[in-house]
């Protein structure tokens, strides 16, 4: 038998060479025992199960072969709402949160609640979302959850994707205003159109694959990371078809990486639509651009 603090100080000791062992030992502890972080102060002395120990140690030893703690957990927070991780979506970020942000924004300036009509339009229809590449659904519930009459669509690639995206629908109280669909971008969706279109495709370059954190390159599923050999292969394809599927007064919202921009703005003009805004994340980097009819 350990107590909490018996046990903190030998998982600290376990992750040495961490950037900060405690915190991260106090970290994996409190997730995997479920235990409060006022615990360790309060209640240093209270022993752990055999079982809880047993659990602890088996985690300390995955994180220190280099497995994220989300992974061993299986779950990520995101906007403070849970998801679900599968090998087939990507360990959201918290840089993905500047995307949520910024459509945000632009969905409750364009959408009136309270009639549920969106702009220029009074056919009573709801405000329609579209997320392509949606893994985890992260962008897609994330936007819901804060749109009570929003109504959403998803596309992923991957089957595996789809079936955990759908569960972490349901777990957050948006199931019955979230579709989603097997497919590659916008194949399967041709005749519909979007008021608010979402992405956070995958845009490394192939060659810089091998130089992410081991965390990101041994554990999220290629497919999520790779944007071929530009890094832009994954917009190509979006922006093409982008003009159909948005309504007049629709725009669009993607992740890029640093230093994209130029590339998606030349992109844009090619198919008639301009960046008309662009979004930095917490550290300065332009994570997001807007993406709206060039006509305009
Ligand atoms: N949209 C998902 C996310 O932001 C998946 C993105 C991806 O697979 N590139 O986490």
């Amino acid at each position: 038998m350990s107590s909490l603090s018996e046990i903190l100080r030998d998982i600290t000791l376990i992750f040495e060479g961490f950037d900060d062992s405690r915190r991260e030992a106090k970290q994996l502890i409190k997730q995997i025992a479920q235990i409060d972080d006022v615990s360790f102060i309060t209640n240093p002395d209270d022993t752990l199960s055999e079982q809880q120990i047993l659990n602890i140690k088996d985690a300390a030893s995955k994180r220190v072969q280099g497995v994220p703690l989300s992974r061993i957990m299986g779950k990520r927070e995101f906007w403070g709402l849970e998801f679900a991780l599968s090998a087939a979506t990507l360990d959201p970020r918290p840089d993905t949160e500047t995307l949520v942000e910024a459509a945000l924004k632009f969905a409750k300036t364009n959408f009136n609640n309270k009639s549920h009509h969106r702009r220029g339009c009074d056919d009573g229809a709801p405000f329609r979302i579209l997320d392509l590449g949606t893994g985890t659904g992260c962008v897609l519930i994330a936007l819901l959850s804060e749109l009570p009459s929003a109504v959403g669509y998803s596309v992923d690639y991957s089957f595996e994707a789809t079936q955990t995206a759908r569960l972490n629908a349901k777990s957050n109280n948006v199931g019955d205003r979230f579709h989603i669909i097997q497919g590659s971008w916008m194949e399967a969706l041709k005749p519909y159109s979007f008021d608010l279109i979402v992405s956070n495709p995958p845009y490394i370059e192939e060659s810089n694959i091998e130089d992410l954190m081991p965390e990101v390159k041994n554990h999220d599923p290629i497919l999520a990371l790779s944007g071929g050999e530009s890094g832009l292969d994954c917009y190509e394809q979006i922006i093409f078809d982008l003009k159909t599927h948005l309504n007049p007064h629709a725009h669009a919202f993607l992740e890029i990486g640093k230093g994209q921009l130029e590339s998606l703005t030349r992109l844009s003009e090619e198919s008639s639509l301009s960046v008309c805004d662009s979004v930095a994340d917490l550290s300065g980097i332009l994570r997001v651009v807007e993406i709206c009819r060039g006509d305009k």
